[in-house]
């Protein structure tokens, strides 16, 4: 069920291992998956579900993007059929080591990270999950000794016994809780179902100094190898900072890093760069290898990427921070008076937690968004210049006018982009686009 980048790379996979398979969307299926189907001679169907084929199955694999509660899927297990997610499914058929990160912010640099890193090492890895195609579609398609998988919270709604190497969870903020009840704590237990096949040969990376994950951690009992990090106390075995570096302590051997080697600033980034640096020493690799990857990373586009500088005010694209949290970051790294362009849909953000990086930094507001009530409700008493915008160009030329020579513009929302956006991309590439024409 499901007809884009997991569920064609899941039929595409069960089509090479010899099943009867059939796939479904309620939706319709993109041009591209469609040839592809096709090219595979998958048969399928959009825009319904029928039901007597669909419950004719002996297991369905769900796709991420279909919530549990849809009453198609409701049927099938009411039925007794097993449904699996597509991670669950292709890792039947893969003997490769795995790497997967999960985590409410960074997955995507850290696992680009940790790609980079075992790339240079000279390692046969493959890159999927969340970013670019598909585990399925790989393990039916190529053949790697590594993965290297972004895994979000709904792909391990549907695991049984899929099991990583080396599981990460990067930190646990509050996001996406209308899929959980609006519960907290079924969205933790959902990221930590990523370490619930883990035996002692196995490792567990995760941010020490994040109370919720501490906190679900007293709760459930590991055998595997634990590999803390933090910015705040020193750690027996894992990653540590200590004045101006990074202590990696792994097996008895120490070996530290200079922050101002890494590639990537600001404290969120020292995290990532952690998780990666310790999963990079689970794998084998040399301190050499490691310091030398963490140097000479490329920013990924839409986080925190310097776009221009223009009249001497660097413009920042950071579309990508659509929760509270990932902005604070970005505020948190910047060293010089902001014009900060914030604002979309709303997911229920308080944002008092900003306050005190707002008034220390932020000289002015450029609300992006339909409705910007709850920005102007919250910031309107600590920062004088507030405006309002409706398109990327619009938030653009405001921000710019606010701006003075030594300032920086940073779009970092807060917030998702459905409102005047297709996705956050769309909404880096139009700030991008308006930037350059100014
Ligand atoms: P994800 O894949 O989990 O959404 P990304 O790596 O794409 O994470 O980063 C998303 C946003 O969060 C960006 O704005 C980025 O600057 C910010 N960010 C990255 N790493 C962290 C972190 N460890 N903690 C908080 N925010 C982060």
């Amino acid at each position: 069920m499901g007809g884009a980048e997991s569920g064609v790379g899941a039929a595409v996979l069960a089509k090479v291992k010899g099943f009867d398979v059939f796939l479904s969307d309620k939706g319709q299926i993109k041009q591209e998956y469609a040839d592809t189907l096709r090219k595979w001679d998958i048969p399928f169907e959009e825009g319904q579900h029928t039901e007597e084929l669909i419950l004719s199955a002996d297991e369905v694999v769900k796709s991420p993007g279909i919530p549990g509660t849809v009453p198609m899927v409701q049927k099938v297990r009411e039925k007794g059929i097993r449904v699996v997610s597509e991670i669950e499914f292709a890792s039947r058929y893969d003997a490769a080591k795995k790497i997967c990160i999960t985590g409410s912010n960074g997955k995507t640099t850290t696992t680009s990270l940790i790609y980079h890193v075992l790339k240079n090492a000279g390692l046969n890895v493959g890159l999927g999950g969340n970013i670019g195609q598909s585990y399925a579609y790989q393990v039916a398609t190529e053949h790697f000794d590594y993965y290297v998988l972004e895994i979000s919270s709904f792909q391990l709604d549907d695991i049984y016994d899929f099991r990583p190497d080396i599981a990460i969870i990067t930190n646990i903020t509050p996001d996406h809780l209308d899929r959980y009840d609006h519960k907290m704590e079924n969205y933790v237990a959902a990221k930590f179902k990523i370490t619930q096949n883990l035996t002692s040969e196995d490792c567990f990376i995760f941010d020490s100094d994040d109370s919720i994950t501490v906190g679900h951690l007293s709760k459930i009992v590991l055998r595997c190898k634990m590999l803390p990090f933090s910015q705040k106390k020193e750690v027996e075995q894992g990653a540590f900072l200590k004045d101006d570096k990074i202590v990696l302590r792994y097996d008895k051997e120490e070996t530290d890093i200079f922050l101002q080697e890494l590639a990537l600033g600001g404290r969120h980034n020292v995290y990532n760069s952690m998780a990666a640096a310790l999963a990079a020493k689970a794998t084998g690799i040399s301190n050499q290898v490691i310091r030398n990857s963490l140097a000479t990373f490329q920013p990924i586009e839409h986080r925190l990427e310097p776009v221009l500088s223009i009249k001497d005010v660097l413009y920042i694209n950071d579309s990508k921070a659509t929760n509270v949290d990932s902005a604070w970051y970005a505020l948190e790294c910047q060293k010089k008076p902001v014009v900060w362009i914030v604002g979309g849909t709303d997911k229920g953000n308080d944002y008092s937690v900003l306050n005190d990086l707002v008034k220390e930094k932020v000289k002015g507001i450029v609300c992006l968004g339909v409705d910007n009530a709850k920005i102007h409700a919250a910031f309107g008493g600590i920062v004088s210049r507030m405006e309002d915008a409706t398109s990327a160009k619009e938030a653009v030329r405001k921000a710019a006018a606010m701006a003075d020579a030594g300032d920086v513009v940073l779009l970092s929302p807060c917030c998702a982009s459905f409102d005047l956006f297709k996705n956050y991309e769309d909404r880096g590439e139009q700030f991008k686009a308006a930037v350059r024409s100014l």
